[in-house]
C-alpha cells in the first residue's frame, strides 16, 4: 500500500450480527478521521489520537463512553499512544471516567517527563491538561455502560505518515467485572501496543496472556528481524496460542505500509485506508480474509 496508510480496528471478539454495520461504520470513520488529519499536515501521532478519539466518541466499543465497569460498579480506562522514531509513549492506566484517555495519554507523552500515569495521579492530570487548554473536555455525557458488549472490545490504531513514520495505540476500560485497579496489555509498552522507526503493532485479546508474550514488542521483533509482517504477525499469534491457550488479534504495519491483520476470534473490525486506496475497505474480517 502506498504510504500514508492508517489502519483502525474494534476489537478481536464476538460481535452480535445487529451491530456489524454500526461497527463497521465507526472504525471506517475512524480510518477517514486519521488520513485526515494526515492531509492537513498532522503527524502520525495526530492521525491514531484522531481515529482513537471518534472510537473513543461512540458507545460501541468497551472503550471511551461505551467504557464497562469494573467489580466495584466503577469505569477504569488504559490508553497508550507511541511515537515509533522517537521510541516514546505516553500512557495512562486506570484513568477513572473520562471519555477521551487517548488525548491524556498524548499529553503524558507531549508534556510531561513521564510515560506511564496511574489512577488518582491520571484524573489530576487529566485537570491540569484542560486548564492548559491542551485538549477541551468533550461534551458527551455518559449516560449508560457499553450498547453491545457481551465481552471486551478494546480499540487500536496504526498510522504510517508519508515519510514512514510510524504511530500506534490503543484505549480499552478492560475487561467487565474486572478487579479494581486492573491493568491489562493494552495501555502497556511492548505488549498491547508498541512502535519503532521499522513497524508498529496494536494488539487486542486477553491482557493476561496477551502481557506473557509481550506480543507487540516481539513481533516488531520479528519484522526488524527480516520477517515480513503477515509472518511475524502469525509467528505472535501462534506463540500466544501454544503458550498460553490465548486467543487475540493484532494489526502490525512495516514503515513501508506493509500490513497484516491476524486474529483467531470470530470478529475484528478493521478500516484501512492508504494513498491507492479511493475507498475505505473494511470488514468484520479483513477483505482479503473473506470467502
Ligand atoms: N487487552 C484488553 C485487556 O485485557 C482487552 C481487549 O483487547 O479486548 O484489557
Amino acid at each position: 500500500m502506498k504510504l500514508p496508510v492508517v489502519v483502525v480496528h474494534g476489537g478481536a471478539t464476538v460481535f452480535d450480527d445487529k451491530y456489524h454495520d454500526a461497527i463497521l461504520k465507526a472504525v471506517s470513520k475512524a480510518s477517514e478521521k486519521g488520513m485526515c488529519a494526515l492531509e492537513k499536515g498532522g503527524s502520525a501521532l495526530d492521525a491514531v489520537e484522531a481515529a482513537i478519539w471518534v472510537l473513543e466518541e461512540t458507545n460501541l466499543f468497551t472503550a471511551g463512553l461505551g467504557a464497562c465497569k469494573n467489580l466495584d460498579g466503577e469505569i477504569e480506562l488504559d490508553a497508550i499512544i507511541m511515537d515509533g522514531n522517537r521510541l516514546e509513549s505516553g500512557a495512562v492506566m486506570a484513568v477513572r471516567d473520562i471519555v477521551h484517555p487517548i488525548s491524556l495519554a498524548r499529553y503524558v507523552l507531549e508534556r510531561t517527563s513521564n510515560s506511564q500515569i496511574v489512577g488518582s495521579g491520571a484524573n489530576k492530570l487529566y485537570e491540569q491538561m484542560l486548564a492548559e487548554g491542551y485538549r477541551e473536555e468533550t461534551s458527551s455525557k455518559r449516560t449508560q455502560g457499553p450498547l453491545i458488549a457481551q465481552n471486551c472490545d478494546t480499540i487500536g490504531a496504526i498510522a504510517i505518515d508519508e515519510t514512514g513514520r510510524i504511530a500506534s495505540a490503543a484505549s480499552t476500560s478492560g475487561w467487565p467485572g474486572k478487579l479494581p485497579g486492573r491493568v491489562g496489555d493494552s495501555p502497556v509498552v511492548g505488549a498491547g501496543v508498541y512502535a519503532n522507526d521499522i513497524a508498529g503493532a496494536s494488539c487486542t485479546g486477553k491482557g493476561e496472556q496477551i502481557l506473557r508474550i509481550t506480543m507487540g514488542r516481539m513481533a516488531v521483533f520479528h519484522v526488524e528481524q527480516g520477517l515480513s509482517v503477515q509472518q511475524a504477525a502469525e509467528i505472535v499469534m501462534s506463540e500466544l496460542r501454544q503458550k498460553t491457550s490465548g486467543e487475540a488479534g493484532l494489526i502490525l504495519a512495516d514503515k513501508l505500509g506493509n500490513l497484516a491483520i491476524q486474529f483467531d476470534t470470530p470478529h475484528m473490525p478493521v478500516a484501512v485506508l492508504s494513498r491507492d486506496m479511493e475507498n475505505v475497505y473494511y470488514s468484520m474480517k479483513p477483505v482479503w480474509l473473506v470467502d
